[in-house]
């Protein structure tokens, strides 16, 4: 007799949070997104991000197959997450710190809950929806936004290091006196390529040259610039904005290089609200790493632009769960 595999037999479901805003999906067996919904947390403490989670995935059972429904949730969350203890050890952005977020969402919920990283988890969605396909078991997410993050699989497997923080790629240092980072050191990657490191240098420059489209994009308030505004202007051959996105893929080249060198994956993927954004920067990497990449790593790599968008993170998140799918729909048995 001969089987089929069905992707739609069970669905799981993932959120992610980012900017006070909870990204909810259901995917299938595959990973391939069957509904989608995004809902508002009204402010920074962790029992309203708990409190609008639990509304947003009501909503969203109530719109979906319930019975179809795996019994678990995976969360994309910000900041060093510890994957076994499920504790939040720091999200400097959201201002959180040892926030038992497994265990408040289980307790919300009811239900297992798994997370990770909201970056990280990035990595399993593109190994789940694009790189599984073409064989690839081996590559790095370079997740960039108001901070920097990857990550890494390894074997089919996310890395996640001795104790979860395995791919802080934002946190490396490429230039030794660069700008302080909020980590106490200087001259770390997301100084310099961030969405607000774009943006800054893009400001810095205007003061001092004037003139440019920037000044338009930005309706006369070089203040409300952002690295999307440089992308813009860049793609249209301003040359100040042209001058900011090269000194950015330059230090960004370092540091891919360096992944390259480090972990020979056969697939680096730029993504998030800026990485994800625009094919300009992937195309200064794929001229600018082969200079500093050894030839025979090099030889193994693609360098491409996420093609999951926003969804990344909370397909990831969902992942989380369809990694551990025949134990939720068979046992342990
Ligand atoms: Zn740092």
């Amino acid at each position: 007799m001969l089987l089929e595999f069905d992707s739609n037999a069970a669905f799981a479901l993932g959120a992610r949070m980012h900017d006070f805003d909870w990204g909810i999906v259901v995917t299938n067996l595959d990973g391939e997104v069957v509904h989608r919904s995004e809902i508002r947390i009204p402010d920074n403490a962790p029992t309203s991000a708990i409190a609008t989670l639990k509304k947003g995935v009501e909503a969203t059972m109530a719109s979906v197959n319930r019975d179809r429904l795996m019994p678990a949730i995976g969360l994309g969350t910000p900041g060093l997450v510890d994957i076994h203890s499920g504790i939040i050890k720091s999200a400097v952005d959201v201002g959180w710190f040892d926030v038992p977020i497994r265990q408040m969402a289980e307790d919300a919920l009811g239900t297992q809950t798994f997370v990770a990283n909201r970056s990280k988890v990035g990595a399993l969605a593109e190994l789940w929806c694009v790189a599984a396909a073409a064989g690839i078991r081996d590559l790095i997410y370079i997740s960039i936004g108001t901070g920097v993050a990857s990550g890494i699989i390894h074997e089919g497997q996310l890395y996640i290091g001795a104790n979860s923080s395995a791919g802080e790629l934002g946190h490396t240092t490429v230039l030794p006196d660069g700008p302080l980072c909020p980590c106490g050191n200087h001259g770390c990657l997301q100084q310099i390529v961030s969405g607000p490191a774009i943006a800054n240098r893009a400001r810095e420059r205007l003061r001092v040259t004037g003139g440019s489209l920037l000044t338009t994009l930005a309706g006369g308030h070089p203040e409300r610039l952002t690295a999307q505004d440089v992308f813009r202007a860049a793609s249209q051959n301003d040359p100040l904005a042209l001058e900011v996105i090269e000194e950015t893929a330059s230090f960004l080249a370092i540091a891919v290089a360096n992944l390259i060198n480090l972990f020979n994956p056969a697939l680096i993927v730029l993504g998030g609200p800026v990485g994800g954004a625009d094919h300009l920067l992937t195309d200064m990497l794929q001229e600018l790493v082969p200079r500093r990449a050894m030839a025979f790593p090099l030889s193994a790599v693609q360098i491409r632009t996420s093609s999951l968008g926003s969804d990344a993170g909370a397909i990831g998140a969902s992942v989380l769960v369809l990694q551990e799918a025949s134990k939720l729909l068979f046992g342990d048995a």
